[in-house]
């Protein structure tokens, strides 16, 4: 019997679900239904999505102050919710509303809240709270999708990341369930000549099923063994799982070529959940169990099928602290054709997430722009930011602040913040504006770089 597998169905079968029911979660239950109605028809999910939409809105009715308001003041019942269209009936919820009442949106009887902090790379920080059964679904989604690629959780995996924030707190709690899962943490932010040598020989020790990264930040390392004339697709890894930035065919090729292996693309957030993952023949597939998805225009109304939209995303396992309606910022197709698989999930193509610019140290080192993002993200009162480096001895920062937050302070902390990862000598101009004007290209950059 083959080693690996033979570990890997033991946890996949027996470790990780035990891993799960100590922390009362049922991504097991819920992947093993997510395997059954994935091939459900596109009616039949329809009707599910309504099912659980009425629960969700009848439970948050009564238990979320900030439905419970709202429905009251507007006459709302979820009785009233009779088709998917219904929802169009409630506001959309933006990081500022989330931001503004953040008590108000806990359900009175959640237990074991968890805390987030993430929009770094939206530009628009966000602290949020989680609850056990949203986190059970979005692993059991994620667990799908890896499936789908014929690799299974305990499957030895690479996963290029970068968040100090993550490896500081619960350490050792998490570097015990990544050796249980087999799951190794390269820390991305840096991204040097000698720590891409490094990365590839730590690549070439582990021999992973399985990548899992920013499409920019696997792309460069593929580039780089590419430029060492280090092969790499001779490690049997089977899939690249890239998220969280906007994946670009060129990147899509390179990754692919180097480590021999498909790239699938998946796209979502700790915000807004695990909305789609690509399968093997193409198809981007909407958590449809989980997840509506509409597609809007600037004033919010729905637009017709085939144009690009904003995507919207109401959550169905989040009655702890809602996701109705949430707008990501993000843009997208629907893809209306069926897929090749024959799973019944919808589509999405063409989705323009962020795009997040590499940033070079004064000493050289190139750097991915989360780096810099953490930093913002980390501060109390920043609404909204753009990080422009002009070249590599200047760094200009826009903030929109929160009408009470206070500048005296920020200012010096970004500063301080800025020259710990670029280097001491680097000028960096902080100034306050009262709006983040987009893009001309209508591309969502914060972190734009001239000098990479
Ligand atoms: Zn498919």
């Amino acid at each position: 019997m083959d080693r690996t597998s033979a570990y890997t169905r033991l946890v996949s079968g027996l470790v990780f679900p035990l891993h799960e029911r100590l922390k009362h979660h049922e991504s097991v239950a819920v992947r093993r239904e997510l395997e059954r109605s994935q091939w459900m028809s596109a009616a039949e999910l329809q009707a599910l999505q309504l099912q659980r939409l009425r629960q969700l809105l009848t439970d948050v009715g009564q238990h979320v102050p900030f439905y419970r308001e709202l429905f009251a003041r507007e006459g709302i019942s979820p009785s009233d919710f009779t088709e998917l269209a219904s929802l169009q009936r409630l506001p959309f919820l933006t990081k500022a509303l989330i931001r503004a009442h953040t008590e108000a949106l806990k359900h009175e009887q959640a237990r074991d809240l968890a805390r987030f902090n993430t929009g770094g790379s939206s530009g628009e920080p966000l602290i949020f709270f989680i609850g056990k059964q949203r986190v059970s679904h979005d692993v059991a989604a994620k667990w799908r999708a890896t499936r789908w690629w014929g690799v299974d959780i305990g499957d030895p995996e690479m996963v290029v990341w970068g968040s100090p924030i993550e490896l500081g707190k619960q350490d050792r709690v998490k570097a015990v369930r990544d050796k249980l899962l087999r799951t190794e943490l390269l820390p991305a932010f840096e991204m040097s000549e000698a720590k891409l040598d490094g990365f590839i020989a730590a690549i070439r020790r582990k021999r992973p099923r399985m990548l899992f990264g920013y499409p920019s930040a696997l792309s460069h390392i593929a580039k780089h063994a590419k430029s060492r004339g280090q092969r790499m697709d001779d490690l049997g890894i089977k899939v690249a799982f890239v998220t969280s930035e906007r994946l670009y065919d060129e990147q899509r090729a390179v990754i692919s070529e180097v480590f021999g292996c498909p790239v699938a693309n998946g796209y979502g957030g700790r915000d807004a959940g695990f909305i789609a993952h690509e399968c093997p023949a193409g198809g981007m597939h909407i958590t449809a169990e989980d997840v509506i998805v509409e597609l809007v225009d600037p004033q919010g109304r729905p637009v017709p099928v085939g144009e690009a939209g904003e995507i919207v995303v109401t959550h169905l396992a989040t009655s702890d602290f809602p996701f109705i309606r949430y707008r990501t910022g993000d843009v997208a197709v629907m893809d209306d054709r069926t897929c090749a698989c024959g799973r019944g999930l919808p589509m999405l193509k063409e989705i323009q997430g962020r795009t997040t610019d590499f940033v070079v140290a004064a000493d050289g080192t190139v750097m991915h722009g989360l780096a810099l993002i953490y930093i913002l993200r980390d501060l109390p009162g920043v609404a909204a930011f753009k990080i422009v480096q002009h070249s590599r001895e200047r760094c200009e920062v826009l903030i929109q602040a929160e009408a009470d937050a206070d500048r005296q302070t920020m200012v010096p902390s970004v500063i301080r913040g800025f020259r710990q990862r670029l280097g001491a000598q680097v000028e960096v101009d902080v100034s306050f504006v009262d709006g983040i004007p987009p893009e001309r290209s209508g591309k969502f950059r914060y972190v734009i770089s001239h000098a990479a």
